[in-house]
């Protein structure tokens, strides 16, 4: 077999993903040149990607510096967002220099905890009860199952829900740095093999969709999963005016005829007008799960008058992110947690209070851009 561009590109050894891309080419009939071209030895995916064929490239910019007030995060960041979307990281620069030019955003985290929650079969609601109470009097017997699973998963609570013959299990775990959906499954598994041979009950799946992970629900947006996260910031009118083109009043009103009144009279599980594009370009850069943007999305963004200017906020109730594991250790992910200087233990939360500060020069951005009406133009001017 020839070497094919990228390899010669990059001097990498012949790897199994070389030779299955290979076999695609033929299959397909599709040359994968620019797939081929990567810079990361595919053993470092080994645990983050079956069947590697090659690598995608989106691009990557940054947004910023924006100057952080947090509890973790302190001081300027610029931030590493990955994105096609045009428009995007110069709107978010824009806010966050209308924040950094007020002093900078207010972030503080207001819960922590990552969830799994098994659904079990039951005889009926008088066992739904009896299991209920072993749970509620078995904790260290569960915290003994969890610990043989992870040295740093730790149950906090299990809260229970019974609904005729299914029962509803909700643990949530102090994951350390990690995001912690593995380590909550790993260990929930073994916390229910211990329930049923004790119990009786038979469990049906390790997720019985109240966790809830990568779907819209209001038990994450009420109880929080990974971390709920608040920033602020009040923004001078003379700033809302000069940098950001538009009037206290109109980003007060827009916000509340749109990411209020509009949502609700929508249905819409979020309440502001585009959390998920600062999450998805920043979770993208830093190794996240992508998936979980759809909880990122459930944000709030609130804003009234203050003095002479504008207060604004978000409320992030599940921002899930680590600065361990998962996709975190890939190398190009790994640069963009430096860069911000959230690789390794010791960081998620710093990570956390980074994404809402994110997201809250977002909202600031588009919703001034949409109250003076530059939205379209901003797009058709940059994004195409
Ligand atoms: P993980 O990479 O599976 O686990 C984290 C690892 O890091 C553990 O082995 C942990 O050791 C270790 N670790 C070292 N230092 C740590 C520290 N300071 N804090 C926490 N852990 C530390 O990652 P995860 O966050 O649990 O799971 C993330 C992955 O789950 C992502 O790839 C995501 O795509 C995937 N995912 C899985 C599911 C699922 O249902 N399983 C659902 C959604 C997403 P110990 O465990 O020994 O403490």
């Amino acid at each position: 077999m020839s070497q094919d561009t990228g390899l010669r590109n990059r001097g990498r050894e012949r790897s199994d993903a070389d030779d299955r891309r290979k076999a695609a080419e033929d299959l397909t009939g599709t040359k994968l040149e620019e797939i081929s071209k990567y810079s990361f030895d595919p053993k470092a995916a080994e645990k983050n990607i079956e069947n590697m064929i090659g690598a995608v490239q989106v691009p990557l910019g940054f947004a910023g510096p924006v100057r952080i007030n947090g509890e973790h995060a302190k001081g300027e960041f610029l931030v590493p967002l990955a994105t096609t979307e045009g428009a995007l990281v110069a709107s978010v620069s824009r806010g966050m220099s209308a924040i950094t030019s007020s002093g900078g955003a207010r972030v503080m985290i207001f819960g922590d905890a990552m969830t799994r929650a098994p659904v079990f079969r039951v005889n009926g609601i008088d066992h739904a009860a009896e299991v209920i109470e072993w749970i509620s009097k078995n904790r260290k017997k569960m915290d003994g199952e969890v610990k043989g699973t992870t040295s740093h998963g730790k149950l906090i609570s299990a809260e229970t829900f019974p609904n005729g013959r299914s029962l509803f299990v909700r643990f949530a775990y102090d994951t350390g740095d990690a995001m912690g959906m593995n380590m909550a499954t790993i260990a929930t598994e073994a916390v229910c093999r211990l329930i049923e041979k004790e119990t009786g009950a038979s469990l049906v799946s390790v997720s019985g969709n109240m966790c809830t992970d990568k779907k819209p629900a209001w038990i994450n947006a009420i109880e929080g999963r990974g971390k709920t996260v608040l920033a602020e910031v009040t923004v001078p009118s003379d700033i809302i005016e000069k940098k950001l083109h538009a009037s206290v009043a109109s980003v007060i009103e827009t916000n509340i005829r749109k990411n209020l009144i509009g949502s609700s009279m929508a249905g819409s599980l979020g309440h502001n007008a585009h959390a998920a594009n600062m999450a998805a370009a920043l979770y993208i850069a830093t190794g996240q799960d992508p998936a979980q943007v759809v909880e990122a999305s459930m944000t709030m963004t609130v804003c009234e008058s203050a003095g002479n200017g504008l207060y604004i906020s978000v409320r992030m109730p599940a921002v899930e992110v680590g600065t361990v594991g998962g996709g975190t250790r890939l190398p190009c992910q790994s640069e963009a947690l430096s860069m911000i200087g959230c690789l390794g233990p010791g960081r998620s939360k710093k990570l956390a209070e980074i994404v809402a500060v994110t997201v809250l020069a977002g909202e600031l951005s588009t919703l001034a851009a949409q109250a003076s009406g530059q939205l379209g133009k901003a797009h058709s001017e940059l994004g195409r």
